[in-house]
């Protein structure tokens, strides 16, 4: 019974050991898995968040675009008039659309008062920009004056500034500003305030050039800080970019803002500016204004293009790799947890539960003696236990067999060895010739025994044999083998012996006995008991040594007996 309750505690143990074991895996791989998996959700949010702005910033680019249009309706001759209405009806068109969609983007990306303040703010602000311009545009041409078209057109630059407004808030608002795409996010700020600059430059200029009036002293302040504005910005920009991004085809955007726009659409104004100040008349009209400056203005909306795609790209290699580390904690994490169960399995069908069975089987074994039988309450519980309890099961049977092999080797008369272990010495003398060399042999026989039993009996004559026999184990080492071989013939097998030392000790058991009178108990005159013996050594065979020594006991007799012969 208590084997199997602690079978049942090692499988207990087993279990709560390896549940410690996938608990700690799972406390350490779940924060980091969910971990791993929030980074790659944030950078999912960044590059939405990119997304979004971009598509601000577009929708800004646009705004300040329609002005280009605009200001061609307001600055046109009669002629130009219709076809150029109708390019600006298509482009407020394709403006309104896009604002409809930038505000369901806003929406969708959770940026919801901003794309209110698209309908809040930015929509009336364009609609009075609008009617600025259609109000300037329906007026006959006598009564038009410069500063209703200046007026026309502030009135578009507010519309972009509530854009302007709209793409900031976005930006502060947003998760990845916090992030190494930080920069990325300034940039497209910077590069929609560097488009609109450009914007600006020449259109506060325009009414005045249109009108061919001198440019007033507020416009002018105005274009001098788009002019330094626009430097600043194109700085602002190489500086914010990290050196590691400023990719070849990048460097070549930088340079050509610098070249078109800086160093050839800029002095287009100033020479403007210069014309004004100088009373000159002015080398350009309106119209050429917007027509030489505009295309100046496409390397700056290059270079924001290239930017805002370089942004997402790069928002999307930080999505890519956020996954990628997110799979890896997740494998390596089911790995452990796989590899952690599939060890709990293994140890226990592979290892414990054979230990167990293993341990289960030896106290089988071991109980199959009588002795445990007596002693249930002692059962051993652990392997090792049970392996002592049949080590020691194993002792005492050695032991028995030993005690078993004893005594079938035994004489049950004298006590001494029978020829039952004669014939195993035999064996062994015969595989090792060179002991057999070393070997003595001493045959003694009781003379003239049968007078003995005659005359007193078998009992008296049986403690003469056991008599006799006590004299040998007195008189002989206890390496040397002592054999009762027939009725009153005794064997006595020497090592490391030659032929005069094996007749020594026969002469001097022959005295011995002679000498001793047997008193027995019941008997009133003493016996007079003598032996005969014939002695061999150093022999080829055992039948060689034991013919020899038998033939010498045979010459013993009859001599007369009471003595001691050799083949020598
Ligand atoms: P010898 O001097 O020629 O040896 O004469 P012996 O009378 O001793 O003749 P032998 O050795 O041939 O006779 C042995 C006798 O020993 C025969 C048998 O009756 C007797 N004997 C044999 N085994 C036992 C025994 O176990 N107990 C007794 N009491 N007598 C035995
Ligand atoms: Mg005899």
């Amino acid at each position: 019974m208590s084997h199997r309750l602690h079978s049942e505690n090692t499988k207990q143990r087993l279990f709560i050991s390896m549940l410690i074991i996938i608990l700690s895996i799972l406390f350490i791989s779940v924060p980091v898995t969910l971990k791993s998996y929030r980074s790659y959700q944030q950078s999912d949010v960044v590059l939405t968040e990119i997304s979004v702005l971009r598509h601000v910033a577009d929708l800004a680019n646009e705004i300040s675009r329609e002005r280009g249009p605009a200001n061609k309706v307001m600055s046109s001759t009669p002629d130009e008039l219709s076809a150029n209405l109708k390019e600006l009806t298509l482009f407020r068109e394709r403006v309104d659309l896009q604002i409809e969609h930038t505000m369901q983007l806003l929406n969708s990306a959770g940026f919801a008062a901003q794309a209110n303040a698209l309908t809040t703010d930015l929509k009336p602000a364009l609609a009075k920009g609008r009617a600025a311009v259609d109000a300037y545009a329906a007026q006959p041409y006598a009564q038009r004056s410069s500063a209703q078209l200046d007026q026309a057109i502030q009135a578009m630059f507010r519309a972009w500034d509530e854009v302007y407004e709209v793409l900031k808030h976005v930006m502060m608002q947003s998760e990845g500003k916090k992030t190494m795409l930080s920069e990325s996010y300034s940039l497209i700020l910077v590069l929609a305030d560097l488009r609109d600059q450009a914007g600006r430059l020449a259109s506060t200029i325009m009414a005045a050039v249109t009108f061919k009036e001198p440019i007033p002293e507020l416009n002018l302040a105005y274009s001098l800080q788009s002019q330094r504005q626009s430097y600043y910005l194109w700085d602002l920009i190489n500086s914010i970019q990290p050196e590691q991004h400023k990719t070849p085809e990048y460097l070549g955007l930088h340079q050509q803002v610098k070249q078109k726009y800086l160093d050839q659409g800029v002095p287009i104004v100033s020479q403007l500016i210069e014309e004004s100040l100088h009373a000159r008349p002015y080398s350009l009209s309106g119209t050429e204004l917007t027509l030489n400056i505009v295309d100046k203005f496409t390397t700056v909306v290059n270079l924001q293009k290239y930017l805002l795609d370089y942004s997402v790209w790069l928002a999307q290699q930080e999505r890519h790799a956020a996954w990628q580390q997110f799979i890896l904690t997740l494998s390596v994490s089911i790995i452990s947890l796989l590899a952690a169960l599939f060890t709990m399995v293994y140890a226990r069908f592979k290892v414990f539960k054979p230990l167990i069975e293993a341990r289960d089987l030896i106290l089988e074994l071991s109980e199959a003696q009588p002795q445990t039988a007596t002693a249930p309450d002692s059962s051993p519980t652990s392997l090792f236990a049970a392996l002592k309890q049949l080590q020691t099961r194993l002792a005492e049977r050695d032991l028995l067999e030993f005690q078993l092999r004893n005594m079938a080797n035994t004489d049950t008369l004298t006590g001494v060895s029978n020829r039952l272990a004669l014939e195993e010495y035999i064996q062994y003398l015969n595989q090792n010739p060179d002991k057999l060399h070393q070997t003595g042999l001493i045959i003694i026989d009781i003379d003239d025994f049968k007078e003995v039993n005659d005359q007193y009996g078998h009992i008296v004559g049986d403690r003469v044999i056991q008599g006799i026999a006590e004299v040998l184990k007195h008189s002989v080492r206890s390496s040397d083998l002592i054999v009762r071989y027939g009725g009153d013939e005794f064997l006595i097998l020497i090592e490391q012996i030659d032929l005069d030392g094996a007749l020594s000790i026969a002469e001097k058991l022959r005295q011995e006995i002679s000498q001793n009178v047997l008193t027995l108990p019941g008997l009133d005159t003493p016996l007079n008991i003598s032996v005969s013996a014939g002695v061999a050594a150093d022999a080829g065979s055992w039948m060689e040594l034991f013919g020899r020594a038998d033939h010498s006991l045979f010459k013993a007799k009859e001599k007369g007996r009471n003595r001691v012969e050799s083949m020598l």
